[in-house]
């Protein structure tokens, strides 16, 4: 399992969606919409399931790097 990760369109940095997943059953999933506020720009986002992704790394690890980035 690991967190669905999106691109942020406007800052082009990686941000977890908020959904955990395993990445076999991500990828059998039918194509969704989805909506997430994202924490760099405090906006909603709406993305498709075909631009997301799972992470293998901890949604914890992902941020601090992110933090760290920012
Ligand atoms: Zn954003």
């Amino acid at each position: 399992m690991g967190a669905v990760m999106i691109k942020c369109p406007d800052t082009g940095r990686d941000i977890p969606t908020g959904m955990i997943a395993d990445r076999e059953s991500f990828k059998a999933t039918p194509v969704f919409f989805a909506r997430v506020l994202c924490p760099l720009c405090g906006k909603q986002h709406e993305w498709f399931a075909q631009q997301a992704w799972v992470a293998v790394d901890s949604p914890t690890a992902t941020r601090s790097r992110h933090a760290v980035a920012a």
